[in-house]
């Protein structure tokens, strides 16, 4: 999951979902002078600062990202860091320092929090770091069949030892049929205000195998030699054609094919 290299150019999905997202939510945000802003699970730092950063004021304090993976820091430091931009490492899941309670007015998180096992101390810390009045945005995946497959090969002799613990990789909300209804169940338990919880039907289609491969490669939490992942991801590529995710646009050439990902995207907003 921290191949920065592999992400940086496989994330197209992530990118127009987070556009998306602020767009269509961005006018709930409640911006003022010197905003400090926080962005979670920044990955390689290219949503933080090629999408997230023109949605705010032009005046704002300082804008931070955060991210578990150090070499995803260093990345981010080293290709978008600047007086007022900066990367840290920080796991949204554990201890949070002292010094950054209530330091936000705003966070936000993108395509992480459905890697979290414990959502209710992510999201608690979320609170935690916000001040008075601070609101979140926070975009995860729901449901989607990369879940599905993660499960199918797991269960697979070959892949079994590599797979050992799925579960945790798998979206909190994956199984859920109200995810929605449980998410602002926890968030108003926690103490947010104004809470808004949507869960958006989305498509994504994918033009080549290689593109599929890529896009999986780039997030695959499993450890393996790079000689075992090629061999993992054209098994991977097996199941989606028995799930029946393929159109095929030209029966011979392989190259011309929509391969449709189905999955729902959970758009979490409130206020502190
Ligand atoms: N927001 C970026 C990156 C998403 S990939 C984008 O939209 O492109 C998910 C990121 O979450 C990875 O970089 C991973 O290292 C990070 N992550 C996973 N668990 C985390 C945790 N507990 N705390 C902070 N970051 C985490």
């Amino acid at each position: 999951m921290d191949n920065v290299e592999l992400y940086h150019y496989s994330n197209k999905v992530q990118k127009r979902d987070a556009f998306r997202c602020l767009e269509e939510f961005g006018k709930k945000i409640k911006w003022r002078n010197f905003d400090k802003v926080l962005d979670i699970g920044c990955g390689d730092g290219g949503v933080t600062t090629g999408i997230l950063k023109k949605f705010i004021p032009d005046n704002f304090k300082h804008l931070v990202g955060c991210d578990i993976s150090h070499r995803m820091v260093e990345f981010a430091n080293r290709h978008y860091g600047d007086e007022r931009t900066s990367f840290m490492v920080m796991d949204i899941e554990g201890q949070i320092p002292r010094d950054l309670r209530g330091a936000f007015d705003h966070t936000f998180s993108f395509y992480t929090l459905h890697w979290i096992v414990d959502q209710e101390a992510a999201f608690t810390n979320i609170y935690e770091l916000l001040g008075p009045d601070g609101d979140c945005l926070l975009v995860f995946l729901g449901n989607t069949p990369l879940f599905d497959v993660f499960r199918i090969l797991s269960r697979r002799p070959k892949w079994r030892p590599y797979l050992k613990d799925v579960e945790r990789f798998v979206s909190p909300y994956h199984d859920s049929q109200d995810p929605e209804k449980e998410i602002r169940r926890m968030m108003a338990k926690i103490g947010f205000k104004n809470i808004d919880v949507q869960c958006k039907e989305m498509c994504f289609v994918y033009k080549t195998m290689d593109d599929v491969k890529k896009a999986v490669s780039a997030v695959n939490p499993f450890r393996m030699s790079a000689e075992l992942e090629e061999e993992f991801l054209e098994d991977y590529i097996h199941i989606v054609r028995d799930m029946r995710l393929i159109d095929q646009v030209n029966n011979n050439v392989d190259e011309a094919v929509n391969i449709r990902n189905n999955y729902t995207l959970l758009v979490a907003f409130g206020t502190k």
